[in-house]
């Protein structure tokens, strides 16, 4: 994307771009995709690379082949006319550097073989992470590989077991101010996510060296800001406070609070107020109740609104900050 963006930049006039598959399996994120349309370049999709069409030493165009799921039934190819193509045929990992005798061993896909806890590879004093070790991913991921090779390379070097590894620092914080009042901003927002300000497309595509966002003002960050879904903050249940009045259960907008006699997690999933349906979402489920039913809370679809922790009148509920310190190397 930011490639045909900065071709329309250096004066190109008719900037198009071909993909194989359907906009929609594009990897490029949905935002970028809009803004070089935005620009005027289209996407056309369905399209794969046949032949670059060469007359008289000069690239003329190339020819397309419509793929069978596209719109095209006659599937003829296309010739699309252009004096310039910029191949985008991602990137893959290249060790031609490793000499293949030191005992290295590499997987299907041509990466290192890894222990996915201790990014050690088949060398006991050769660590890999990120990309290079477990294929795409994101920066944050590599970061979070680094942290986790940096111990192991620190435990290592300090002769010590690898898979005893230090845990990361986690603490919750009450946020209680008043009865009613929090120290985060709980108001539920309906606003939708607002788009960024852009310069005119007269002047964007003038200059390349011009940043097209121009950000969110004031009045914008606050409504975005107010968006934020308070992940960070927790409800806390404390069992041997809660009297079973089900005030939370009538207060909750999302009725993710039940009060039901323990069962299967299959089962319990399955009756609540609401079926909890994402599996990959944990139940958050309490002790046993004096009544001999448990707490079930779907966290899934809370809000972390505190609107229960408002109504509980022993403060069963507890609205919490959670704060997680990764681990570092030396930390242990
Ligand atoms: S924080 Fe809000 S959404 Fe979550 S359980 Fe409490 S009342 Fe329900
Ligand atoms: S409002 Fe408080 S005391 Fe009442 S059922 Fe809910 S957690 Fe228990």
């Amino acid at each position: 994307m930011d490639c045909c963006r900065t071709a329309r930049r250096l004066g190109g006039e008719k900037v198009k771009v071909v993909v194989r598959g359907s906009r929609k399996k594009m990897k490029a994120s949905a935002w970028e995709i809009e803004d070089a349309l935005r620009e005027g370049v289209p996407i056309l999709e369905y399209l794969s690379p046949l032949a670059f069409v060469v007359e008289k030493g000069r690239l003329t165009g190339m020819t397309f082949q419509p793929s069978p799921e596209g719109p095209d039934p006659d599937q003829k190819p296309v010739f699309i006319p252009c004096d310039e193509v910029l191949i985008a045929v991602g990137q893959q990992n290249a060790f031609p550097w490793i000499e293949k005798d030191i005992g290295l061993v590499f997987n299907d896909s041509n990466r290192p073989k890894v222990d996915e806890i201790t990014f050690q590879s088949s060398i006991q004093k050769i660590f890999f992470g990120g990309d290079a070790a477990f294929g795409p991913k994101n920066v944050i991921t590599a970061v979070a590989h680094g942290h986790e090779a940096a111990i192991s390379i620190d435990l290592f070097c300090r002769g010590k077991d690898l898979l005893d590894r230090p845990r990361p620092a986690v603490t919750l914080a009450g946020q209680k101010m008043g009865l009613h009042d929090w120290m985060y901003h709980n108001e539920v927002s309906e606003q939708q996510r607002q788009a960024v300000p852009m310069v005119s497309k007269v002047k964007s595509i003038k200059d390349r060296l011009l940043e097209v966002e121009l950000g969110f003002d004031r009045k914008i960050g606050r409504t975005e800001a107010l968006r934020c879904l308070n992940c960070d903050m927790q409800t806390v249940f404390s069992l041997p406070l809660c009297i079973e009045c089900d005030a939370c259960v009538d207060v909750c907008p999302t009725t993710c609070i039940n009060f039901t006699p323990n069962d299967t997690e299959e089962n319990l999933r399955a009756g609540l107020s609401i079926p909890a349906n994402n599996q990959s979402q944990d139940l958050y489920v309490s002790g046993l109740l004096p009544t001999g039913r448990v707490m079930v809370k779907d966290e899934n679809v809370c809000l972390h609104c505190g609107l229960c922790a408002e109504r509980c009148p022993t403060s069963a509920w507890d609205m919490q900050k959670y704060m997680y310190e990764t681990a570092k190397a030396g930390g242990k």
